[in-house]
């Protein structure tokens, strides 16, 4: 089947130091993920040396977020061709703290996730509905109206991945059941197939929220789970690589 992907976002957490140790100890426990491709997303400070730390080996490097735009006056933005030229061959885009936080619908994250592609990156098109979403039977509508306003075109051509993260479970030690997971994650590759033919249909699926090594295996063994992205526990080498290790 399809190589599963377990990333690491490191959200607005590490410096220097803190950042190349914790990437050179994923990197060095690297063989215990056996089939799985690893990838760390470290602050956009951290990217290039990160990448270069890490260049050669088995762990990949991403970003967390880039401007639809390839250059210009954004003070404080940081473009896709700058990651890429920074190391990175992935990068998140629109995670729900970039929605919540900088108010980014699915028309900005399509247009990030075109830039992201003309540069030469994979985007990661995070979607997930809030608690009252899923409260009012929505999670599934919620999921599908932001899959359809934010993938672009051209997404399953450049080996794009989508992550599932249900707002209500990051950073909150809570989880969907296995059965929830199972039926987004059903209708999110109905979605791929519907929308890119045979190619949706091998695209990653994975998710995230709360994923620790004690529910990695279970969550990870569901069909169309092809893969993590962990927030919390990716800031400890030991987690991640057990993470990874379960896939
Ligand atoms: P936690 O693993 O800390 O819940 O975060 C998930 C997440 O938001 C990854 O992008």
């Amino acid at each position: 089947g399809v190589r599963p992907l377990i990333a690491g976002n490191w959200k607005m957490h590490g410096l220097r130091d803190d950042g190349l140790a914790l990437a050179r100890a994923v990197a060095g426990g690297a063989g215990a993920a056996k089939g799985a491709e690893l990838l760390v997303c470290p602050p956009a400070t951290l990217v290039r040396e990160v990448a270069a730390a890490l260049e050669g080996g088995a762990v990949a490097v991403g970003g967390q977020d880039c401007h639809a735009a390839a250059k210009g006056a954004h003070t404080g933005d940081v473009s896709a061709p700058m990651l890429r030229d920074a190391g990175a061959r992935f990068v998140i885009l629109g995670h729900s703290e970039r929605r919540a936080d900088h108010g980014e619908g699915d028309a900005a994250v399509l247009a990030k996730a075109e830039a992201s592609m003309a540069a030469g990156l994979v985007p990661i098109v995070c979607v997930g509905e809030s608690e009252a979403e899923r409260l009012a039977g929505e999670a599934e509508a919620v999921v599908t109206r932001q899959l359809d306003g934010s993938l672009p075109d051209g997404f399953a051509g450049a080996g794009g991945v989508v992550a599932y993260e249900p707002v209500w479970a990051i950073g909150t030690g809570r989880t969907p059941t296995e059965s929830d997971i199972a039926a987004i994650h059903a209708a999110i590759r109905a979605k791929l197939r519907a929308r890119f033919g045979e190619a949706g249909g091998t695209l990653r699926i994975l998710y995230g929220g709360s994923v620790k090594p004690a529910n990695a295996k279970a969550i990870l063994a569901l069909e169309n789970v092809d893969g993590a992205l962990v927030g919390g526990a990716s800031l400890v080498a030991a987690d991640f690589l057990a993470i990874a290790a379960a896939a």
